[in-house]
């Protein structure tokens, strides 16, 4: 292939913005000096026509509180995903109740809804339904789900930021959303989670958490602010077609090395105890970062939507090689753009061998973390499959029409096909 190689992502933060954040987080005041926070909680709302949003530290913590602020039986059932980030399961049992898996669709990312219908009953406290890669769940059919069973229904969003379901922007079908504002999110702050509900009483009692937080820990945020810099640097096109992928290529068996650089929990433990860390306060230097995404989200996203749309469309159906299924009336966004492969370890040397970049899920697959096992999760096989299978290939705001063709080509020709399949 001519030309530069794609690398597999492309960050949000301009290095402007990095540099800027990492000024303040150096030389500013510890306290907020503008109302910051509020200002970017408010702008939140605002985007998604919400009474109130309020931020935290991490998403995880935004959903610890939730959890904590709703009045839920103690020992309650909470029902999540089995691809989640693992710490969910901690954060379930640390708020004081039982996490339970449901499988997911044996050829998509959305929760599988028999087992879902099979596992949820009186002893059902919340649902928490997460987007995987922007794919939308059919949000009528759990809505209604919740509200038979008596659970409350919430929505983990950071992966599916603008995406919708039957003309509804998804966030907006249960009592909360939650969205992570780490690496990668469409709004990235370093770190961050923020919870968006139209439920006074809990966003008061949330408001009521936030101000007994301890203050904004600088030094992870800087560290993270570094890291945002040494990524962007080795994606810059130049330097990553001649060092960073040859060197990828070359340490192949040994791992992925950008994914676990990228990875930020490197290790999964059963905890006994929240971090002090995870009970600090989301700062004015982070929220200033956010209210500047907010400003370039719009441009950003709908170039990124394009993209995807494009690339689906450019990619055919094979043995090999499928997209994962669609919900009718879903309004996908994508956000990262995963392929179902089946043998992924294969196509991903042969897509670097053309200059294509590819991933597999940073995501757990839950009930195989060592660390979990004596909690008696759910085996869940069709997640675990889907885990194995899941290959993310270039898709991002950047890449212009001709380099999605090019892509598209490149993962054509590695399903042992050169054309579209016209029956899609
Ligand atoms: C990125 C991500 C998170 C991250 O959570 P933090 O606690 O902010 O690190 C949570 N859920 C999903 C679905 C994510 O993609």
């Amino acid at each position: 292939m001519s030309g530069w190689a794609y690398p597999r992502i492309a960050l949000p933060l301009g290095a402007g913005e990095l540099a800027a954040v990492l000024w303040r987080l150096l030389t500013g005041p510890r306290a907020d000096p503008s109302g910051a926070v509020g200002r970017f909680e408010a702008t939140f709302a605002g985007h998604y026509r919400r009474r109130g949003a309020v931020a935290f530290c991490k998403a995880r913590m935004a959903f610890y509180h939730v959890l904590r602020a709703l009045d839920l039986p103690a020992g309650a059932e909470v029902v999540m995903s089995p691809l989640h980030v693992a710490d969910y399961v901690n954060i379930i049992r640390l708020a004081g109740f039982k996490p339970v898996l449901v499988d997911l669709q044996p050829d998509g990312f959305c929760l599988d809804l028999d087992d879902l219908r099979r596992k949820t009953g009186p002893a059902t406290g919340a649902i928490l339904v997460t987007h995987l890669s922007g794919y939308a769940h059919d949000m009528d059919a759990i809505a209604a789900l919740a509200a038979e069973k008596g659970a409350v229904l919430l929505e983990d969003c950071s992966q599916a930021f603008s995406a919708s379901f039957g003309g509804r922007p998804l966030g907006s079908f249960g009592c909360a959303a939650i969205y992570s504002l780490s690496l990668l999110k469409s709004i990235c702050t370093l770190t961050g989670g923020v919870v968006v509900s139209d439920d006074d009483r809990l966003l008061e009692r949330l408001r009521a958490v936030q101000r007994e937080l301890a203050p904004p820990l600088r030094g992870p945020l800087i560290a993270e602010a570094v890291k945002n810099l040494v990524i962007k640097l080795a994606l810059l096109r130049p330097l990553f077609s001649l060092v960073v992928l040859p060197l990828l290529r070359l340490t192949a068996t040994r791992g992925d090395r950008l994914s676990q650089f990228q990875k930020a929990n490197k290790t999964v433990d059963l905890r006994e105890r929240l971090p002090p860390q995870f009970l600090t306060a989301f700062s004015w230097q982070q929220a200033l970062l956010g209210l500047g995404q907010w400003r370039s989200f719009a441009a950003r996203e709908s170039a990124r939507i394009a993209a995807a749309q494009a690339l689906y469309a450019a990619i055919p159906d094979s043995e090999e090689i499928r997209c994962p299924s669609l919900t009718p009336g879903g309004g996908n966004t994508w956000w990262l753009f995963p392929l179902l492969v089946r043998q992924p370890a294969r196509v991903k040397a042969e897509l670097a061998r053309r200059g294509v970049d590819s991933a597999q899920m940073l995501l757990s697959c839950i009930p195989d973390e060592p660390a979990f096992a004596d909690l008696g999760l759910d085996r869940c096989p069709n997640a675990k499959r889907l885990h194995e299978r899941t290959l993310f290939v270039p898709m991002y705001h950047g890449l212009a029409p001709e380099d999605i063709r090019r892509i598209g080509e490149a993962v054509a020709a590695c399903s042992g096909q050169s054309g579209r399949d016209a029956s899609r």
